[in-house]
């Protein structure tokens, strides 16, 4: 069957068509036959682009001032009759849908019926930069494609396993109790996978494996994967928490920010800016929250991009070690998203003190990887595996509206690992 994939943004939207069924998940054989992108929504040079497996891009800029339009024409170019993949859009039997927050109410994905809607609004308080726009393109993609089943995929679902000792924040209880406020984790959908994927890799059962998974992007996050369970994670209430980001803070003394408001005279919009667009890498290095101009320039001898460089490593590996701790031992490591995949410098750095792990990193695998293929980069004594996974997010998608259209979608909440009320 055909799935089309929607991840939409507050001025973007992103798709895919990918071709699949139960088997061909199971055979690892389900795959894109068409992607693309809306950018520009709201202004007159929107820009639409299509790239199907073995033909040039595709391109076309035209006004499309709202998500509804951007889906209309992301329809109207899949069945054009030179560029297009598929002959009527009623080939199309289900949509999955990126949604980013999930809160407490969401620990699976699910077929979108009235009263998921409604829940996924409530859920809009905890992500308000997010959820509507997701929304948007749900209710634009229902009244375009009202024939057909949508289905919720959610970010933080996958971390809905977590024990309260871990999703906890040392605040008064009643902040919990009353407005939610504990650590959620996102990339849960890319997390997920390349579990599952860096257990087939090793040939072992995802039930007898602990893995660390870093997803290192324009944002970063790492989770503690144990027998298939995602059982702590680096992000928390919102994505700042946890690893130095293209531009966000990760972790810091909260105290930090009264003390930087009263002194820089800044508004509350003024702080949530400076956390999140203007430090990390970019902040600190004064160059570029882009890791490949990070690097340039530390070849280049410049010293705060030096030190970003190694307080970017330095969080990863001291995650490592805490997660390592946290499951007891780790059987594999998993670099995953833009870095992860791409930099063998960040993989050496971050990897080059954890021999007393056993991890042993192969250099030369390290450094000359076949691209976007799964690959193991350790040598064969390494007692523990380290793993380079492309990630797939859209995939995922589609993998769980299938499963969920099949009625074989797991939830990933786990027994007993509730907080009181
Ligand atoms: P997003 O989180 O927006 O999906 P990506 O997963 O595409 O982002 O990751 C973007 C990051 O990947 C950027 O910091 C970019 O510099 C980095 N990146 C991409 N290619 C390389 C490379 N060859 N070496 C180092 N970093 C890279």
């Amino acid at each position: 069957m055909k799935i089309l994939v929607l991840n939409c943004g507050s001025s973007s939207v992103k798709f895919q068509v990918i071709e699949t069924s139960l088997e061909m998940i199971q055979a690892n054989k389900d795959s894109a036959i068409a992607k693309g992108s809306v950018e520009r929504i709201g202004m007159s040079d929107s820009r639409l682009s299509l790239e199907v497996p073995g033909r040039k891009t595709y391109q076309e800029i035209s006004e499309i001032l709202e998500h509804r339009t951007a889906v209309e024409r992301i329809l109207k170019v899949l069945v054009h009759p030179t560029q297009g993949v598929l002959g009527k859009v009623e080939e199309i039997e289900a949509v999955g849908h990126r949604m980013v927050h999930g809160g407490e109410k969401f620990a699976s994905s699910v077929l979108v019926n009235p009263e998921v809607e409604e829940m996924i609004e409530e859920c809009v308080v905890l992500a308000p930069l997010h959820n509507p726009h997701n929304l948007r393109g749900l209710r634009a993609a229902q009244a375009l494609l009202s024939g057909v089943p949508h289905v919720a995929v959610f970010d933080t679902a996958f971390h809905q396993s977590m024990p309260p000792k871990a999703f906890l924040y040392g605040l008064p209880y009643e902040l919990y109790t009353r407005h939610k406020i504990r650590r959620y984790g996102f990339h849960g959908t890319s997390h997920r996978f390349v579990a599952i994927h860096t257990a087939r890799l090793l040939k072992r059962n995802l039930e007898d494996t602990r893995i660390v998974t870093c997803h290192l992007g324009n944002g970063c996050s790492m989770a503690a994967v144990k027998q298939g369970h995602s059982i702590d994670t680096t992000m928390g209430f919102t994505p700042l928490e946890g690893l130095l980001m293209g531009t966000r803070t990760g972790d810091m003394d909260p105290a930090v920010l009264p003390w930087v408001m009263a002194m820089e005279e800044l508004t509350l919009a003024q702080l949530n800016a400076m956390l999140n667009k203007h430090s990390g890498l970019y902040g600190l290095s004064g160059v570029s929250s882009d890791m490949r101009e990070i690097q340039k320039a530390c070849s280049d001898g410049n010293r705060r991009a030096k030190i970003a460089f190694d307080i970017f490593c330095y969080r990863i590996t001291k995650y490592i070690g805490a997660y390592a701790a946290a499951m007891g031992g780790v059987d594999a490591v998993t670099f995953t998203g833009g870095i992860g995949e791409n930099s063998a410098e960040v993989r050496e750095q971050t990897l080059a003190g954890l021999g007393f792990l056993g991890i042993e990193l192969d250099a030369e695998k390290n450094r000359n990887l076949p691209r976007g293929e799964e690959v193991i980069i350790t040598t064969p004594a390494s007692r523990v595996a380290v793993a380079v996974v492309p990630t797939n997010e859209e995939r995922v998608i589609a993998r769980d509206t299938v499963r969920v259209l099949g009625g074989v979608m797991p939830s990933f909440a786990v027994p007993d690992n509730e907080a009181p009320r």
